[in-house]
């Protein structure tokens, strides 16, 4: 979801923006008036996150997806190697679009504890010499599995935080490159966001497409073609939302009094049932399962004829999933675990 405060601003100025007579996705992208939201838009992230100038911010075409690619076309030279540490489904799809473009190992895989999804301690990893990068992904999405640390490597650090991006506080510095597709906690789908150290630039692949260029794509303030304005737009609007609540550290608590009302439930509650080992249990999205799977369909549809929407769990892992990104609310989550509780008592 998206913050209501921000659909509400952009319903209001959906057909004449900014008193212009025109909507904002229909002004050229290289009018003043489209440069200054695009610009404070970058200035607002910059100052969330604290990214010094040592980082180029792109606004990227592709979402997450795409940076999947972009990342081994502009980092990865030819011949070289690329460590990947996979902790579910979406580190094994980066891992699968970059083994298009090099050598690939994987440096940890999936794991488990007492049945548990977990994370492979770093000690285990099987890291290579040489290196260009080692990617991770912080959140799994579908997993619901959340790194509690920042792995300590001596070569640039990649991490997808498509789903966790601006969720916690975190020390830029210590990555080469951090991607989002916006979808999650930052606006409409379509937008990625690509936060790269600029040692890193000007190692593109040749046949690199121009778009996916982090170099160009810098040259241009990220508009080499025409990027998708509305959507930059909206995410303006997002980091200003996001700073009125006082920024990330504010927003972090809240997230954190989220994640524990609902997995506290969980956890006192012998209908339902976590498989995360407890460390390492996402903020963002919370995978649950009831003990009596036969339920499913009856949790499904009761939850949303109580306003309750897209509890349904990936289809990979079964289940149920609760995404509590930025934009949900305290009682969103209260009101989600209310309804658990009448249900286990109605059905229990
Ligand atoms: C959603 C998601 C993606 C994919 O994003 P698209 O914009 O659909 O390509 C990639 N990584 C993670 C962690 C995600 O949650």
């Amino acid at each position: 979801m998206l913050p209501k405060d921000v659909m509400l601003t952009a319903q209001k100025e959906f057909v004449d923006w900014n008193k212009h007579g025109t909507s904002v996705m229909e002004i050229s992208h290289r009018s003043p008036d489209y440069l200054e939201v695009a610009h404070q838009a970058e200035q607002d992230l910059r100052d969330l996150m604290d990214i010094s100038d040592d980082y180029a911010v792109l606004f990227m075409h592709g979402g997450g997806r795409g940076q999947f690619a972009a990342v081994p076309m502009n980092i990865l030279p030819q011949n070289a190697t690329a460590d990947y540490v996979l902790t579910g489904s979406w580190s094994k799809s980066a891992l699968t679009e970059a083994q298009k473009f090099g050598k690939i190992n994987v440096a940890a895989n999936c794991h488990t504890e007492n049945g548990l999804g977990s994370v492979l301690p770093q000690s285990q990893w099987q890291l290579s010499k040489d290196a260009a990068y080692v990617h991770y992904c912080p959140n799994e999405t579908v997993d619901g599995i959340e790194f509690d640390f920042v792995p300590e490597v001596d070569k640039p650090l990649v991490a997808d935080m498509s789903s966790c991006i601006l969720s916690r506080d975190i020390d830029v510095s210590k990555f080469g490159v951090i991607y989002a597709g916006a979808q999650k906690n930052i606006g409409p789908s379509g937008l990625a966001i690509a936060i790269v150290r600029k040692d890193l630039l000007g190692k593109a692949r040749e046949n690199t497409p121009s778009i996916f260029d982090y170099s160009l794509q810098l040259k241009h303030e990220s508009m080499f073609n025409t990027p998708p304005t509305y959507a930059w737009y909206l995410a303006g609007l997002v980091f200003k939302w996001l700073k009125k609540q006082g920024g990330v550290k504010a927003i972090e608590q809240t997230n954190i009094a989220k994640a524990e009302l609902l997995y506290n439930f969980i956890d006192q509650n012998d209908f339902y049932q976590s498989k995360v080992e407890t460390r390492y249990r996402s903020r963002m999205n919370v995978p649950f399962y009831l003990m009596d799977e036969s339920l499913n369909t009856a949790f499904l549809s009761e939850s949303k004829a109580q306003g309750l929407l897209a509890l349904k769990g990936h289809r990979s892992v079964g289940g149920m999933r609760a995404s509590i990104y930025n934009a949900m609310p305290l009682e969103g989550v209260q009101a989600l675990v209310d309804f658990m509780q009448d249900f286990a008592n109605k059905h229990g």
